[in-house]
């Protein structure tokens, strides 16, 4: 591995501490390497917590409304998993990434261009995190800002912290931290719009001791990377308790259950929220929100859950939309996956200026996006999306620094499958009201469309890669559609519901853990065990690879097979047949053919039809439709390994048209138009066409990437 040239600088010299852990770097992204199966403390049983709760808070958050800040204290109980003694501490500072231009955050947006809708920030409305004291019974623990991915020295988002006392093999340890919040003006994700407040990625958060056999680890190694534009989240479970205090009249939700009503403080009212087993935690403070919508999950698949909607009054629509969606959706994801094991979800619509805090998620609490009843389309689009990270990076903890196709890819699969019955309308604004809006879209046409290698060319970067080290914003916003394309297309190939019980034994295996892709691979497999050598193949080539895929047809004629002169056998003599007699006899039974009408067939001589197809990239199961004049059909395999195939039929019937793909299973595939074929003219999928020379689909792809 050479030395990042991409984020630049070099991994600072205090990353190295004296216990002999190691760090992971800029290099670390996909596992391949099946996770041990007491990995995280095992598969969760009956009757134990749902999980291991290595880091538990207790934090009281003081929210000033008007200076935008935070006075935070927090008590963190930190289990030693691993089997030495541990001095050195790992935290995330993540709101450091919107202190300015040095941070890593910001570096990688200038890179980028910019992040979602490029909101910038102007004097006054920076924000960071100073954590004022790291204490150990009492003792001031030592402090320093460190750069583990190779960030520029100056990015403060991941602390290390060394304590006055080792921590030893196996022990606990309680801290007492005290920091103070500067939030942003919403910028990406978090932050303030006038009294608004989105507050995300708030506190000193501790990375994960990962243990051998635990994603690829060979041994206790600290993962804790610098908060990257394109990734947020991977933290241990725990419990959190949370005292939010703001002043009266404001509006407060949250991550967990309330405990009681909120009490009076000398600094406002006191807002107590509890969650256990999840792994981090975000809140809502507003004095704007209209009274919250209420509804409720009771059906199959899970305990009852109540789910709660705050709204600015001006977008009840999308508030109402959003409710809806999110009770559908924890309905499809109960029965497709698994239990939905909290008591309660919020979900915050953000207001007109704030929609870059929209389209967040954390676990039982996640943001929507609004609007005018235009766009409830979308707001169900999204809020399915942001539930279905409940599941997908929730309580499937996957790491999204090294491996975001796990939340964001497998998610927009999960959500496409959900909403495959359902027609796709987006609104652009005024073209929209002038008749110029996009037709509504089938959701695999979408998928389709933004994940299929539109420059026919392979993606620069696997779906599999880490969030940091992508070529451009695009590669990695194939990380969303090419993921869902890819997994449809293995589903298809599957067949029958191999995919489903896959899915529901990844999640019965690793939720409330830390899986890999390595592990996603071997739940389907073991769920599927006569596909394993397909399913291992596949990730190969479509998951760590990113082969192309293009089949073709390339030609199809019918000829009539006419008597041809020259000398042939007749009657056991040889005799020479001139162009006369041929001609005769071709006349003779055409005007035969034309007397005794006839059933269907173009003429009285057979067809010799060729269909030649062409593999200009990898090797796809692949099918081929033939369709004669006469109504009848074949389908026939594509023969394994042969990288083009000549297929010829004589027939008394010519072909119409033959078509790759027939069932549409194989959307990978880079050009659709020359799947199909009739003999005149091509056969074209209107989506394509629509497509086109047009830009409503990348207007739509900046706004849904990055979602
Ligand atoms: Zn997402």
């Amino acid at each position: 591995m050479t030395a990042p040239a991409d984020p630049t600088g070099s991994r600072s010299a205090e990353v190295d501490n004296a216990d002999g852990i190691p760090v992971a770097g800029w290099e670390a992204g996909a596992v391949r390497r099946a996770s041990a199966q007491d990995a995280w403390g095992g598969q969760r049983g009956d009757g134990a917590p749902l999980s291991d709760r290595v880091a538990s808070y207790e934090l009281r958050a003081v929210v000033d409304p008007v200076k935008h800040t935070v006075e935070g204290t927090e008590k963190l109980h930190w289990k030693n998993r691993s089997d030495r003694a541990v001095r050195t501490l790992y935290f995330h500072t993540y709101l450091n990434g919107f202190a300015g231009p040095g941070s890593t955050w910001m570096t990688e947006k200038a890179r980028f261009g910019q992040f979602r809708s490029g909101v910038d920030l102007e004097a006054g409305q920076w924000g960071y995190i100073d954590v004022q004291s790291v204490a150990q019974g009492g003792r001031a623990a030592a402090m320093r800002y460190v750069q583990p991915d190779g960030g520029p020295p100056t990015d403060r988002s991941v602390l290390r912290v060394d304590l006055p006392e080792a921590i030893p093999a196996g022990g606990e340890a309680s801290l007492d931290i005290k920091f103070h919040d500067q939030l942003p003006r919403v910028t990406a994700r978090t932050g303030w719009f006038g009294s608004y407040h989105l507050v995300a990625q708030w506190f000193p958060k501790i990375g994960v001791l990962e243990l051998a056999g635990e994603r690829g680890a060979e041994g206790p190694r600290w993962n804790v990377h610098e908060f990257h534009m394109h990734s947020e989240f991977y933290a241990d479970w725990g419990s959190y308790d949370l005292e939010i205090v703001a002043p009266r009249g404001f509006t407060v939700g949250s991550v967990g259950g309330r405990v009681g009503e909120p009490r009076e403080a000398p600094e406002g009212l006191v807002h107590h929220f509890h969650q256990d087993d999840v792994h981090d935690v975000a809140f809502t403070v507003w004095d704007g929100f209209a009274p919250p919508l209420r509804g409720g999950y009771d059906g199959p698949g899970s305990p009852h859950v109540d789910v709660q909607v705050l709204y600015p009054p001006e977008y009840d629509s999308s508030g109402r939309a959003a409710l809806q969606a999110t009770i559908d959706a924890l309905r499809y994801f109960s029965q497709t996956l698994g239990p939905y094991p909290y008591k309660q979800v919020t979900v915050v619509v953000p207001p007109f200026n704030a929609t870059e805090s929209g389209g967040m998620e954390y676990e039982t609490f996640f943001t929507s996006i609004g609007g005018s009843d235009a766009v409830d389309a979308l707001v169900r689009y999204v809020t399915v999306h942001e539930f279905g990270h409940g599941y997908f990076m929730g309580l499937l903890a996957s790491n999204e620094f090294e491996e975001p196709f796990l939340d964001e890819g497998i998610n927009e699969w999960w959500d496409s499958r959900m909403l495959e019955n359902e027609q796709l309308t987006f609104d652009l604004g005024w073209p929209s009201r002038l008749g110029f809006g996009p037709p509504p879209l089938h959701i695999w046409d979408f998928q389709w469309t933004t994940g299929s290698n539109l420059p026919g060319r392979p993606l620069a970067d696997p779906i599999a890669g880490n969030s940091w080290h992508r070529m451009s914003s695009g590669t990695y916003g194939a990380v969303y559609a090419h993921t869902a394309v890819v997994m449809h297309d293995l589903e298809k190939q599957l067949g029958g519901d191999a995919i489903a019980r896959g899915m529901k034994l990844y999640y019965a295996r690793w939720h409330h853990r830390h899986p890999s892709a390595a592990d996603l691979r071997e739940a389907l497999v073991d769920a599927a065990p006569d596909a394993a050598e397909t399913i291992r193949r596949w990730f190969d080539q479509q998951v760590y690879g990113a082969d192309l895929v293009d089949d073709a047809i390339d030609e199809v004629t019918s000829e009539e097979i006419l008597p041809q002169p020259g000398r042939v056998e007749n009657d056991g003599k040889i005799v020479e047949r001139t162009a006369d007699d041929v001609a005769r006899e071709v006349a003779d039974r055409r005007a035969a053919f034309d007397r005794e009408r006839h059933d269907g067939t173009d003429g009285p001589f057979p067809f010799r039809s060729v269909i030649r197809t062409q593999r200009h990239a990898a090797e796809v199961p692949q099918t081929l439709l033939v369709e004669f004049a006469d109504g009848s059909a074949v389908r026939l395999a594509w023969p394994v390994g042969e990288r083009w195939h000549r297929w010829v039929f004589e027939k008394p019937a010519r072909v119409k048209q033959a078509r790759l793909d027939p069932a549409g299973s194989i959307l990978l595939d880079v050009n659709k138009l020359d799947d199909g074929r009739t003999r005149e003219s091509h056969h074209l999928p209107a989506v394509r066409l629509a497509a086109d020379g047009t830009t409503w689909l990348e207007t739509l792809l900046s706004l849904v990437s990055s979602l």
